[in-house]
């Protein structure tokens, strides 16, 4: 069954007026799974993952067809993962219903020197505090000008609370150019909303995917072959051989 980011894409493209193109290799056939060449899917490789978490992803226009998107990592692992296109003029109205289930308890993930004081937070309350409520991630997916749109102008955001991650690392990130190491791709930041929820082998495992998707993203761009000994794949082996 298709994840939340795979659906998205697909009714991207429906809707797209002109074909989208990326810049290398687009013709070649890819894997619906991963969306990487066949020689390098990494379907066979995904670790299983439980997580009480939820993740809701906000993209941008054409966030869901780039495919270097971190999102879909995000979706691969973390069971409940939301995706809705973001408009400025429209909503979704399930993503509305989302935010007021009262099973979740929403974040905004957005560095707090842009919200108001007042709605800044630092830590997930543990699950008693939150009257049982699971913590539900609200990723702002896509440059960081359209993040930063989309922040401000979402009017049914405003009232939940800013989660204001405090990185105690640089971005491992290598698939996009970014002038700053303090950027962190999409995937990077679930990974960090999962260890604040207590989610510790859910973040690294992700941390790990995100790992082993560059390896084999890079390798295909560059057109050499696996190593299916390489340390990304080293990294996520040792991690699932400590959940046994
Ligand atoms: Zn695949």
């Amino acid at each position: 069954m298709p994840h939340a980011v795979s659906l998205l894409r697909a009714a991207r493209l429906t809707h797209s007026v002109k074909p989208f193109l990326a810049r290398r290799g687009s013709r070649s056939p890819r894997c619906a799974g991963c969306r990487l060449l066949p020689s390098h899917c990494i379907c066979g490789l995904r670790p299983v993952v439980s997580t009480d978490a939820g993740m809701c992803l906000l993209m941008a226009d054409i966030e869901p067809l780039k495919p270097s998107n971190t999102g879909w990592l995000i979706a691969d692992l973390v069971a409940d993962t939301f995706a809705f296109a973001w408009a400025r003029t429209a909503v979704d109205p399930a993503l509305l219903a989302l935010l007021a289930d009262p099973q979740w308890q929403p974040y905004v993930v957005f560095p707090g020197e842009y919200a108001a004081p007042e709605r800044v937070v630092h830590a997930v309350q543990p699950a008693p505090a939150a009257s049982g409520r699971r913590p539900l991630f609200i990723l702002l997916d896509g440059t960081w000008s359209e993040a930063r749109k989309m922040f401000g102008k979402s009017p049914y955001l405003a009232h939940l609370p800013v989660l204001s991650l405090q990185p105690d690392r640089a971005s491992e990130y290598k698939l996009r150019r970014s002038r700053r190491n303090d950027h962190f791709c999409t995937s990077e930041v679930a990974a960090m909303c999962l260890a604040l929820a207590g989610e510790e082998q859910a973040a690294q495992a992700l941390d790990a995917w995100l790992d082993v998707f560059s390896y084999h993203y890079l390798q295909a761009r560059n057109q050499q072959k696996i190593d299916w000994d390489s340390p990304a794949h080293q990294r996520l082996r040792a991690l699932e051989a400590s959940t046994v």
